[in-house]
């Protein structure tokens, strides 16, 4: 069975104890790969093979380092179908979305910083006739890098291009449960011509590997996606560390409707926004609002082309979900589907497992579901399920429709449906999220920042705020 290994000093390497974890393909539900076991020993390796590699590669010119990150987003290109194979294998996504989406994505990312870097500037404030100031920005040291499952490269290379770009080295987590990817960039990087020690990449548990990378003394920055829990657990960490910290956490989006929207445009991207990759994006609008006027018309199609989604082996072109991650969270999707039920909610179309015949036979498969009847303060309408699950709640008053909008412990992002654009504007301008889309879902600038309020995060990726999290600002007074 193949092995995958750590990336540590330029060298793929097995785990200092030998110990490996089981990683399974979620569409068969069967194990079909090893990852490291690793621990604090190969952490410990990781961090200091970052602390040399950071002299040279923090000093290296910007063009050179530049061309080397470019060199790599060209290999993942010219890898591109095999990348998307092997992410929809690992995952559990549709080979379409992964093609069409998360490696394109991971690419991208790698050129959007690689560039970025070469336009940096800095900054000077004059003192009229006394002094100058010039502030420089400076790579931090060894940044720890610790990624989610549910977009494996995508969101990797989010957050490692632009520490690399600044001139940090890392120290990389992967999910446990989809490392596969990241096991072929490390290739990649080799073949780029990435110096030893620049990027580590260390597998394994998040309470064993990941744990040891925030604890660790030369780890000066974390840069975490997950769970808000986790993200407690980290804070917690490193706070007293006096570490710098990002945060991208959970959320429990609200998808805005008023009666007045494009509603071919609501429905088609509303469905997009529930269930792409099985509902498991960060950003999916879970909490459907619509205007009372609108939601009978709205519930009724909406249903109906939920229920024409096509569950299936996600390496067929046709397949539009493909299986959930794993066959925890399957039961935590449909104990929330349980919970729901109790709670009083009625379940327009899905609830169920699919079982598929064949190959799939026994993979994580759960159908599109549409819940109805539920208050905005229930336990399904304020935690974060992450599965291909919505629900749709009627509003009467365009402030009635921002109270349940904000109405949960997350502010992660939020979508508003009007051809009003002054209260388009107006009901942006109050939602406490950090993203908003206006007529449309999931429309990325890469150089916008990206990142939730309250308990959805701590800081903000994407642009200059990624440069600028990882370095350091420093002022110089000069008396003239
Ligand atoms: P998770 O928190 O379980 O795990 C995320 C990563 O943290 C994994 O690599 C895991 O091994 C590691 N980890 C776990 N415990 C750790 C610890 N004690 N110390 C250090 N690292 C630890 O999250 P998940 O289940 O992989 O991902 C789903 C969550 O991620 C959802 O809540 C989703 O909303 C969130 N997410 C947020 C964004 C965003 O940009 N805000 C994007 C994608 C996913």
């Amino acid at each position: 069975m193949q092995k995958i290994l750590n990336y540590v000093n330029g060298q793929l390497m097995p785990p200092n104890k030998g110990m490996y974890l089981e990683n399974y393909n979620p569409a068969e539900g069967k194990v079909y790969s090893l990852l490291p076991n690793s621990d604090e020993s190969d952490v410990a390796l990781a961090v200091q093979a970052g602390q040399t590699a950071f002299v040279e590669w923090s000093a290296m010119p910007l063009a050179k380092r530049a061309a080397i990150l470019q060199k790599i987003a060209d290999l993942i290109d010219r890898d591109a179908d095999k990348l998307a194979l092997a992410e929809s294998i690992d995952q559990g996504k549709p080979l379409k979305l992964a093609k069409a989406v998360d490696i394109p994505r991971a690419s991208a990312n790698m050129r959007f910083y690689a560039t970025a870097s070469m336009h940096v500037s800095s900054e000077s404030h004059l003192m009229e006739g006394e002094a100058i100031n010039y502030t420089t920005r400076t790579p931090i040291g060894v940044a720890g890098c610790i990624s989610p499952w549910n977009l494996p490269l995508y969101l990797f290379t989010w957050k490692i291009a632009p520490a690399l770009a600044a001139g940090c080295t890392v120290v990389a987590k992967p999910s446990e449960l989809t490392p596969m990817t990241a096991f072929l960039f490390s290739e990649l990087c080799i073949e780029a011509g990435l110096p030893a020690g620049v990027l580590n990449i260390v597998h394994g548990l998040g309470s064993k590997v990941g744990q040891a990378i925030v604890e660790h003394p030369a780890v000066a920055a974390i840069s975490f996606t997950g769970g808000t829990l986790t993200g407690k657990t980290i804070a917690a960490t490193a706070a007293p560390m006096f570490k710098k910290l990002s945060l991208e956490l959970g959320g429990k989006n609200p998808n805005i409707i008023f009666a007045d929207c494009d509603f071919e445009g609501v429905i088609s991207t509303s469905i997009q926004s529930s269930f792409s990759n099985q509902g498991e994006i960060c950003l999916c609008g879970s909490r459907i609002l619509v205007e009372r006027s609108l939601y009978d018309r709205f519930v009724a199609t909406f249903v109906s082309r939920a229920k024409a989604l096509l569950v299936g082996n996600p390496l067929e072109e046709q397949t539009q979900l493909g299986a959930l991650v794993s066959e925890g969270h399957l039961k935590k999707v449909m104990s929330y589907i349980d919970l729901a039920k109790q709670e009083g909610g009625k379940v327009e179309c899905g609830g169920v497992q699919v079982k598929l015949a064949g190959r799939c036979a026994d993979g994580y498969f759960v159908s599109p579901t549409v819940i109805t009847g539920l208050d905005q303060q229930c336990r399904t309408n304020q935690e974060e399920i992450f599965g291909p699950v919505v629900t749709i709640m009627p509003f009467d008053t365009e402030e009635e429709a921002i109270a349940f909008a904000n109405a949960t412990a997350y502010g992660l992002s939020a979508t508003i449906w009007t051809e009003n654009l002054k209260r388009a504007h107006r009901v942006a301008h109050q939602l406490k999220s950090g993203i908003i889309w206006i007529n449309c879902w999931l429309l990325r600038d890469l150089r916008t920042p990206f990142g939730g309020m309250k308990q959805s995060g701590v800081g903000r990726e994407g642009g200059w705020e990624a440069m600028k999290f990882f370095t350091e600002a420093k002022n110089v007074c000069v008396k003239i």
